[in-house]
């Protein structure tokens, strides 16, 4: 099934899984994490016409940056805390796990794609990632940041939608989503705090929270605080992301395809 028609051209896009944060789920031999990729990422790329391969997180980020020139778009998927000496910061209470070489290799492709020209798509901890790699920082906790925070860790299963979201005018986000005010769900206890200089705030949360970002000079390097691939089957707005990326995707890979 494709929705979108790209002149049959499938782009190949590359996913970031979850590594080895938690040994009794991911490690099955000890020292020899298990990456994850889950299933509703790829099927959301399948369905808007793209093809999926997971990038490998290992010791070497040059594994991972080379194996994306052969791609024609990244997705930085959700996941646990990026160490917040990446920005410059100390631990506070209410730093959950952490992944450090996970955030090395995703730090290494995010520069290289931004050199490249290549489509970014950062979705929940891939939004935070962007950010923090070209220089930005994070809350480490929104709860304690935010005086009348909303519940951004909510318990309905993620294709529901629990809060709104406002985006931004003369914002890339606001010409996919054509809306100014969408529902989306959450499942996050950090967010963005003081973004990259390269990178515009797109959505907020009527609490402050800030849900999107984008580099607006690059064709698609956009950053969502919530999670499409959990809701793309019943939201619309949620596949419209998925469907301009491939897009977006499709024509890096048809512009760049005798570099290949
Ligand atoms: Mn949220």
């Amino acid at each position: 099934m494709s929705t979108t028609s790209n002149n049959g051209f499938r782009p190949l896009i590359g996913l970031t899984p979850v590594s080895g944060v938690r040994p009794d789920w991911v490690e099955f031999v000890p020292g020899d994490p298990v990456n994850i990729l889950y299933s509703t990422y790829y099927t959301a790329v399948e369905a808007a016409g793209g093809l999926s391969v997971s990038i490998p997180i290992t010791a070497d980020p040059s594994t991972a940056t080379r194996s994306l020139e052969r791609m024609d778009g990244l997705i930085l998927t959700g996941g646990p805390d990026i160490c917040p000496g990446f920005y410059g910061q100390e631990s506070t209470p209410g730093i959950r796990d952490i992944d450090y070489n996970r955030d090395v290799v995703e730090i290494a492709l995010v520069q290289k794609a931004l050199a490249m020209g290549l489509p970014v798509l950062g979705i929940c901890r891939g939004v935070q990632l962007i950010n923090v790699a070209l220089g930005g920082t994070l809350h480490q906790d929104v709860s304690r940041v935010f005086p009348e925070v909303l519940e951004h860790v909510q318990r309905a299963p993620k294709k529901v939608n629990t809060h709104q979201v406002h985006i931004s005018e003369n914002t890339k986000l606001i010409s996919i989503l054509d809306d100014p005010s969408v529902w989306v769900n959450s499942h996050h206890h950090q967010a963005v705090a003081e973004p990259a200089p390269e990178l515009t705030v797109s959505a907020r949360a009527k609490d402050g929270v800030i849900e999107a970002v984008e580099n607006s000079d690059h064709p698609f390097f956009v950053g969502v605080q919530w999670h499409p691939e959990g809701a793309w089957r019943v939201d619309a707005s949620a596949f419209k992301l998925f469907q301009s990326f491939v897009e977006a995707a499709a024509k890096y890979g048809q512009d760049n395809k005798d570099t290949k």
